[in-house]
């Protein structure tokens, strides 16, 4: 994959914070002038928030309305909460939260929470905590994988991430570790990051045409511990980079991103996988996952470390089971050029190949946002209120093509494209 390399400049820490900010709202978002903008963070995100704030203004958004969480808070639950409290959710906040969506407002998730937080507590408290935000969240996240309106998410350095992910250095030296991370990843330490987040976006747009154009409908991996047949949903389409919304908005909802990808065939994978990378998921670790799928569902899994928790998070629903996400990420992305695994899912997933259980986005179905939840099944887009990414990529994997007349042909050899 060629890949450019602008030359690195030298930006105070406020400099770089602006850089980042910018291209969240110019970028991420395209916030449009008398825009409504909802944004969420952790309170550690505080300083990366403000900025954002700005410059949200400086776009000419109307109002600029920010909710806070915090980690200590939401550790409070688990230790002094009645049991009943992880059946709950703040279902008011979410309607809220869709409310706005639908007047308007676009979205934005300043992400950098703890990614051990709750793995000391009780498994089966998080498994119903998460089942009851789930639901709860569901009216509002469908505008949101329905791309109805502009979002994005970016990342923020907070101590708690920086020392799970660097615990051999002091907090400071480990905090400025993973802010160098994030804005390497996220194409910030160049001469002019807009201009090369939209060359950036128009190589991934070329090679989700070139994927839309040959029409595969299967697709096979090998790799250590898998070897796993994929079908593709029928009038899949294949994403990468940018998207137009149904407000009428380019935005690019992932900062970083590498991934280009489309929605499987929900009843058509066959065969064994086994992740590449631990998945931290709400707060926990899952390490050492391997499965068995058999006609599209997951018939058999284990994982080595956090076994509980994936076994809750696959009876969530029928569709939990299921595939909902194909991604293909090159093994030379700068994420994974790192070196660092960063147990946060939107750099891990964009370190490596993924797959990604539950929902499917209909957008990358053709047409998607005009079918009925039945015409998208028939079609073998999956349904379910999870979505969740795991990353099945390494340098060690092989991935063919197979077309609807069993042609087949190398997509990706040791990681890397082949021919895209
Ligand atoms: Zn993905
Ligand atoms: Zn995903």
């Amino acid at each position: 994959m060629k890949r450019d390399e602008p030359a690195k400049t030298q930006r105070t820490p406020e400099e770089r914070l602006d850089e980042l900010a910018k291209v969240a709202i110019r970028i991420g978002l395209g916030l449009k002038a008398g825009q409504e903008l909802v944004v969420t963070a952790p309170i550690d995100a505080l300083p990366l928030a403000r900025r954002i704030t700005a410059q949200a203004y400086l776009a000419g958004a109307s109002l600029v309305t920010t909710l806070y969480s915090d980690d200590e808070a939401t550790l409070m639950r688990y230790r002094l909460a009645p049991d009943a409290s992880f059946d709950c959710a703040s279902k008011w906040l979410y309607d809220g939260m869709a409310a706005a969506y639908k007047s308007g407002a676009a979205r934005l998730a300043i992400t950098g929470a703890s990614p051990l937080l709750l793995s000391q507590e009780d498994p089966e408290k998080v498994g119903r905590a998460n089942k009851a935000a789930s639901i709860a969240y569901r009216p509002a996240l469908e505008l949101i994988t329905r791309h109805e309106i502009n979002w994005t998410i970016v990342a923020s350095a907070t101590p708690a991430w920086a020392s799970a992910m660097f615990p051999e250095d002091q907090p400071d030296v480990a905090f400025n570790k993973l802010w160098d991370a994030i804005f390497q990843t996220s194409r910030i330490d160049v001469a002019d990051p807009v201009t090369a987040w939209k060359e950036h976006d128009a190589e991934l747009q070329r090679r989700a045409a070139f994927l839309n154009e040959k029409r595969y409908s299967t697709l096979h991996y090998r790799g250590p511990g898998t070897d796993f047949r994929l079908g593709l949903a029928d009038d899949h389409l294949w994403m990468g980079g940018g998207t137009r919304a149904g407000n009428g908005i380019y935005c690019i909802p992932n900062l970083p991103t590498e991934e280009v990808f489309t929605t499987p065939h929900k009843d058509r994978a066959e065969g064994v996988v086994t992740a590449s990378k631990p998945l931290s998921y709400q707060g926990t670790m899952i390490e050492g996952i391997r499965v068995r799928f058999e006609a599209g569902r997951i018939v058999e899994a284990h994982a080595d470390r956090g076994n509980d928790v994936l076994q809750r998070l696959l009876d969530t629903d029928e569709g939990a089971r299921r595939l909902g996400e194909v991604a293909l990420v090159p093994h030379s992305s700068p994420i994974a050029h790192s070196g660092l695994l960063f147990f946060n899912t939107l750099f891990d997933e964009n370190a490596a190949s993924h797959i990604a259980l539950g929902q499917a986005y209909s957008t990358c179905v053709r047409d998607g946002e005009k079918l009925t939840p039945e015409q998208l099944a028939a079609k073998g887009a999956n349904d379910s209120l999870i979505h969740v990414d795991w990353m099945i990529g390494s340098g060690k994997l092989d991935i063919d093509a197979i077309s609807s007349e069993g042609a087949v042909e190398p997509l990706m050899r040791q990681g890397e494209w082949v021919n895209a």
